[in-house]
């Protein structure tokens, strides 16, 4: 199968070199040129496997240049026994008779991000021999929290790969920051900048686009590469957490073969939902597809007007992997709606680059209608529901998932539609304990630590090893650096 990019059809490249390459040189996104499709049988049979084994089967269908051996082993290193906190890797979790929350958070970060970043290091370490020439690859990732960590956890130690993390020192939690700079791994490196996360960006974005920086790697065998959630590598892995909760819910007896569920999604990039889109287009039975925006409802307002416009204010809210303006997957499901239109996505893309808007043709927008529905939910909405289905359910989520828990409810009430949900579980509670808490007692403020341990405490539930252990891990990177020493810190870990 080859992929080719969404603003230049005539682009062709193996799964290998688009993992490897990451975006591609005209800007766009990578996309297979068609998708593959499970018949009803193909769902029957995955059924009886385990979390790994779907997740062979599935990927196998896009990665047709790895060897089935060679997949087979990243998967298996991926999701190896002690990795993921539940043997199923994705649990799922009863809400009520026809609602079940994916629990998505079982991984070493306790963020979904862990179910594609546990993936994506070993599927670029196999792709680096066919299509970066055997060159070590030196990733580099500016976070704003999540992503950062995950990334670190996936690409430690991988064979050929180093990566370095830079994060702004005003941007992210404490215990973001701790999660961090305790990274354990003799291949890792963690900056903080001062500034804040467009400082960062901007900083590694201008290391990517250097010339003479790029020579001197090239000259010392070393590609860059990039973790972001842009890579189709990390979209691919997420796929398989849908097909495999149909599944489940087949086993479970909540479905027959066939029919439909819908799915739920706490959106910020648009990347776990679309992975939801794609599972649709191999054939995964799902009616509707419901996008939970927070304060920053750019994308719920986009998905029920047409129009897609980040001239507004950015908040900070208490589900911050969710802050974000532009979403950049929302150009592959544009892509696929307008029947691969390069030239219409060029168009919607530049307008967004020049204008920060663009709006949707008539057809597109219908299509688009018949697939999505969108809502928000703000932070006092979060607060409460969070509460809510804690006495109700007696089940404790976090607030990202209680953004998706909140605009199902009211997608539900208002449609009537009541068939079978996956909502997304994307975070432990316990990663957010501060907010988390202050949602079921009402007034405590405490925080770190602290927030955690009262957590535990007040519901009873262990707190999740990777967090527990945090604050009693010294820290290894306590290094304080300007924008423009980051090149200097590249140069300096890879020895060169
Ligand atoms: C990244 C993240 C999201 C948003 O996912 P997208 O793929 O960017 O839409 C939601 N919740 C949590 C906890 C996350 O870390």
């Amino acid at each position: 199968m080859l992929y080719t990019s969404t603003r230049d059809n005539s682009v062709a490249l193996s799964s290998s070199e688009v993992v490897v390459k990451g975006i591609s040189d005209d800007g766009g996104l990578f996309v297979p040129r068609s998708l593959p499709k499970l018949s009803l049988s193909d769902i029957e049979e995955l059924s009886g496997l385990s979390y790994p084994e779907k997740a062979k089967r599935i990927l196998s269908l896009f990665f047709t240049d790895f060897g089935t051996e060679e997949l087979s082993a990243c998967v298996d290193r991926a999701y190896k026994s002690g990795r993921f906190s539940d043997a199923e890797i994705a649990p799922l979790k009863e809400l009520d008779e026809n609602s079940f929350l994916i629990e998505l958070f079982r991984g070493p970060t306790c963020a979904f991000k862990d179910m594609a970043l546990q993936l994506l290091p070993q599927l670029l370490s196999a792709a680096s021999g066919r299509a970066a020439q055997g060159r070590k690859i030196m990733i580099l990732t500016a976070t704003s929290g999540d992503t950062g960590k995950a990334a670190l956890e996936g690409f430690r130690d991988v064979k050929g790969t180093e990566i370095a993390v830079f994060f702004p020192l005003n941007g992210v939690s404490p215990a973001q920051r701790l999660q961090m700079v305790t990274q354990e791994g003799s291949n890792v490196g963690v900056y903080a900048v001062r500034g804040n996360f467009d400082d960062a960006q901007a900083g590694v974005k201008r290391i990517f686009c250097d010339g003479s920086i790029k020579k001197k790697l090239l000259e010392n065998n070393i590609l860059l590469s990039s973790a972001n959630s842009i890579n189709w590598g990390r979209l691919a892995p997420q796929i398989v957490y849908y097909c495999s909760a149909y599944c489940e819910l087949l086993r479970r007896k909540k479905l027959r073969i066939g029919e439909p569920m819908n799915v739920a999604v706490p959106t910020g990039n648009f990347g776990n939902i679309l992975a939801a889109y794609y599972a649709r287009e191999l054939g995964i039975p799902i009616a509707r597809l419901i996008c939970a925006s927070n304060s920053n409802n750019v994308l719920s307002d986009f998905i029920n007007t047409g129009v897609y416009d980040k001239n507004r204010s950015f908040y900070t809210t208490l589900s911050p992997s969710m802050d974000i303006l532009v979403s950049s997957n929302l150009e592959r499901l544009l892509y696929s709606l307008s029947g691969c239109d390069d030239k219409l996505i060029r168009e919607y893309m530049d307008s967004l680059s020049q204008k920060g808007r663009y709006e949707l043709s008539p057809e597109i927008f219908e299509r688009l209608g018949e697939l999505f529905s969108a809502g928000f939910a703000d932070d006092r909405q979060t607060l409460e529901t969070v509460g809510r289905i804690y006495r109700e359910k007696g089940c404790l989520i976090d607030t990202h998932t209680a953004v998706a828990v909140k605009v199902y409810d009211e997608y539900r009430k208002s449609t009537g539609d009541s068939r079978p949900v996956i909502i997304a579980a994307t975070a432990s509670p316990f990663k957010f304990a501060d907010a988390v808490l202050s949602a079921l007692d009402g007034g405590s403020a405490s925080s770190g630590l602290d927030a955690i341990s009262a957590l535990s405490e007040l519901t009873g539930l262990p707190v999740p090893e990777p967090l527990g252990g945090l604050y009693s891990k010294k820290p290894r990177f306590e290094e304080l650096i300007d924008k423009k020493e980051m090149e200097n810190c590249v140069f300096r870990q890879l020895s060169l």
